[in-house]
């Protein structure tokens, strides 16, 4: 058998193997470990993430050789063990409206997401409404309604700087007249003043709540993969401000970085029910943990 010639994620490790050459094994000494832990940790996983993988893929091969092949097999199945119980799609529910919550900081992809989702939910014969809810930034309605236009799904708007808590009730009454299956409301993403950005969303959620106590029945937290680290702060933030129940990632076709993904499942455990891959109507994935894993293993 003869290794891959890239000597890409892990390639470091071992030094370049020309295509064709013998496998080259190396004992797995403490450089050898140190040097892992700085790639997981170069592929964005998060200090304390990229440890414990390491640590995990050392146990029992520590003072033994090792191929680049096995580290790169071990590694992709300690990526896809701590994946596979986030890789979990948006939840269906019996009720009507369904009401989803996008939450997420501005730029994040939240208006495309909710474009694509709209797209697919249409696809698959649910009937939709989007409440465009962050009714400070003009241009954010406007996006949504040529969203709304292409996934061929009404978009409720109110006039700028209007009480997004009350587009929500509005759009609650509509959805729920018209029997449509879900609701999705988007939100304003100024993370700029905290205390605002709570009491907005948490006066949504009491409005929505006089039509249906269960709602809002998912809160999407839509994240930017290429932000790195930050991603694991936005959570934290939201997670004060929201009660966020699961999460986007956005922009996975951009970045080589994919790693927050694996730091995020290790620290919050929060489902991730999409990934974004692009900028058109239809690059929005499940999220698959084994093909994650390949591809970030390289
Ligand atoms: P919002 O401010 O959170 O509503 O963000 P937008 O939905 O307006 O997205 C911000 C930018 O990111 C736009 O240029 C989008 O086309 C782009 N974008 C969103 N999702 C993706 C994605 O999955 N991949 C790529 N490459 N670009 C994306």
């Amino acid at each position: 058998p003869t290794e891959t010639p890239r000597s890409g994620f892990l390639g470091r490790l071992f030094g370049r193997e020309p295509a064709g050459a013998p496998v080259v094994r190396r004992v797995l000494d403490d450089e050898m470990l140190e040097s892992l832990e700085e790639l997981l940790i170069a592929a964005d996983m998060g200090v304390d993430t990229a440890l414990r993988v390491s640590a995990n893929i050392a146990e029992g091969r520590f003072g033994k050789r090792v191929s680049t092949q096995e580290i790169k097999q071990a590694l992709a199945g300690e990526v896809a063990r701590i994946m596979e119980p986030v890789a979990r799609p948006l939840p269906l529910y019996p009720k009507k409206p369904q009401v989803v919550l996008v939450v997420g900081v501005n730029g994040s992809g939240k208006t495309t997401t909710i474009g694509k989702l709209a797209s697919q939910f249409r696809a698959a014969g649910k009937s939709v409404v989007i409440a465009a809810g962050d009714t400070f930034r003009a241009a954010a309605v406007e996006q949504l309604q040529v969203w709304g236009q292409r996934a061929g799904v009404p978009v409720l708007t109110a006039p700028e700087g209007s009480d997004p808590a009350s587009l929500a009730f509005d759009a609650m009454s509509k959805a729920q007249a018209e029997g449509a299956d879900l609701l999705m409301i988007d939100t304003a993403g100024r993370l700029q003043n905290r205390q605002d950005l709570m009491e907005e969303l948490a006066k949504i959620v009491r409005v929505i709540r006089k039509k249906d106590p269960d709602a809002p029945h998912n809160t999407l937290l839509v994240l930017d993969a290429t932000t790195g680290q930050n991603a694991l702060n936005q959570v934290e933030i939201f997670r004060q401000v929201a009660d966020v129940s699961g999460l986007v990632m956005t922009k996975l076709d951009g970045t080589a970085k994919g790693g927050v993904l694996v730091a995020l499942a290790d620290r919050f455990g929060l489902p991730i029910h999409a990934i974004g891959v692009g900028e058109q109507i239809d690059d929005l994935a499940p999220f698959d943990p084994e093909e994650f894993a390949a591809a970030l293993t390289g």
